[in-house]
């Protein structure tokens, strides 16, 4: 999301007669785009920001900081970082060029952290790569106990269909082939009395659009609908991003996930049972509040039970303001020690599966070059595969897979 974010600045400083530089000694305006999700990223933005202080004090320069800690920080970051000229939560970009102006002009300080429903309709970022993000939605009404996402993006707002399409026709006219629609949970997208999975249909049927993705699935909220129109468009990849978080329902609770142990792997089931060749992916925290031994082997069995594709997997991060802050938290050891045993167990769990991989066909669309001259490209299934072939980012190729090199399967074409 973040990522995609600095697509929309980028595109509307460019509006506004900005220039992008990939050189920071040529820069005036040094924009710094960060993240809340977890402690470790804040520390590592802020250690970044104080880095830029010796820059920033050249004559005429700026440095904005931006984003979901600037939300969550904004008076905390001008205080401790007194050089920062401008601080601007995730609804504030609209502006940006203006108060850019505004510090260069007036010699001011500006903090503006209003969240005030944006959606950033009709910014339709330029972009050069085969694959690209789509934001539908923004904000989030879950209230996971350990997330801070309600607090700095604001409630949830689909951004309207049409919109939507625009900008893809956009992405398409311009050579992009892989369209990932993108929202904290893509399922709760509504717009008058359209649904996710009849903006995904309308997605499928936008031409020459050759693959699209979502990204994340709520356990709660996937339904048969959405399914149905995965299993019935050949362009939407059979992928799911699908976060479990936990294997206990006890935690699952505690998290405020609103589904259990049993009814995320009916879940699993039914996509399984529509679609047998699904890949699933997930993301777990480890070492949530009050977590046991057994509860955290209730995740493994889980894991070994569903045999997730890939996974993203962190220790809990304890976030000042959210519900499970107030809980007590387990010691560094603990945690540490089980999110080593989930990485380890999980790995083995994606190495077996790619080597399963062997001797089989995949459709790829290559993406870019890798080293000695050899391609990467992406299953329909989101696997990187890697080819020992010069091949034009772009193009699709039936590979065969021959062996498996770490994590990566190496292929032929056919
Ligand atoms: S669904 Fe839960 S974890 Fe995901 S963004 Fe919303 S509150 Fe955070």
């Amino acid at each position: 999301m973040n990522k995609h974010d600095s697509s929309i600045i980028t595109q509307i400083l460019h509006d506004c007669g900005f220039e992008q530089t990939s050189d920071f000694r040529h820069a005036h305006i040094f924009i710094v785009n960060t993240c809340s999700v977890r402690k470790h990223a804040e520390q590592r933005a802020l250690s970044y920001i104080a880095g830029l202080r010796r820059w920033r004090n050249t004559q005429g320069k700026i440095v904005a900081v931006v984003g979901c800690m600037a939300e969550r920080l904004g008076d905390d970051i001008a205080t401790r970082l007194p050089f920062v000229d401008l601080i601007l939560g995730p609804d504030s970009y609209r502006q940006i060029g203006d108060f850019l102006n505004q510090v260069y002009q007036r010699d001011t300080k500006i903090i503006e952290t209003s969240l005030g429903g944006e959606t950033y309709c009709g910014i339709y970022p330029k972009r050069k790569g085969i694959s690209d993000f789509v934001t539908i939605m923004r904000g989030c009404n879950n209230f996971c106990s350990y997330c801070v996402v309600p607090y700095v993006r604001g409630r949830v707002r689909s951004r309207p269909p049409d919109d939507i399409i625009q900008e893809i026709e956009v992405l398409v006219r311009g050579g992009v082939k892989d369209i990932i629609l993108l929202g904290q949970n893509v399922n709760e997208y509504t717009y008058n009395s359209i649904t996710f999975a009849d903006l995904l249909k309308m997605v499928a049927e936008v031409p020459n659009v050759f693959r699209v993705r979502f990204l994340t699935s709520h356990p709660k909220d996937l339904n048969d609908a959405t399914i149905e129109i995965v299993k019935n468009h050949r362009n939407i990849c059979e992928w799911f991003h699908l976060p479990l978080q936990s294997g206990c329902s006890r935690i699952l609770t505690l998290m405020n996930r609103h589904y259990t142990k049993e009814m995320y792997l009916d879940m699993i089931d039914k996509i399984k049972t529509a679609i047998p060749e699904a890949t699933i992916t997930t993301d777990v925290i480890v070492g949530f509040p009050t977590e046991t031994e057994e509860e955290f082997a209730e995740t493994l069995t889980v894991m070994e039970e569903v045999r997730f594709d890939d996974a993203y997997m962190y220790r809990y991060s304890p976030r000042p303001g959210t519900a499970a802050y107030e809980m007590n938290s387990l010691s560094e050891d603990i945690i540490k020690r089980r999110l080593r045993t989930l990485i380890d167990f999980q790995n083995k769990i994606i190495i077996d599966k790619t080597k399963e991989m062997i001797g089989k066909q995949f459709e790829v669309l290559f993406e870019a070059e890798a080293k000695s001259g050899a391609t990467r490209g992406k299953t329909r299934g989101n696997k990187d595969v890697i080819v020992e072939q010069t091949i034009a980012p772009g193009e699709v190729r039936d590979v065969i897979m021959r062996e498996v090199r770490g994590r990566t399967p190496i292929g032929e074409i056919v």
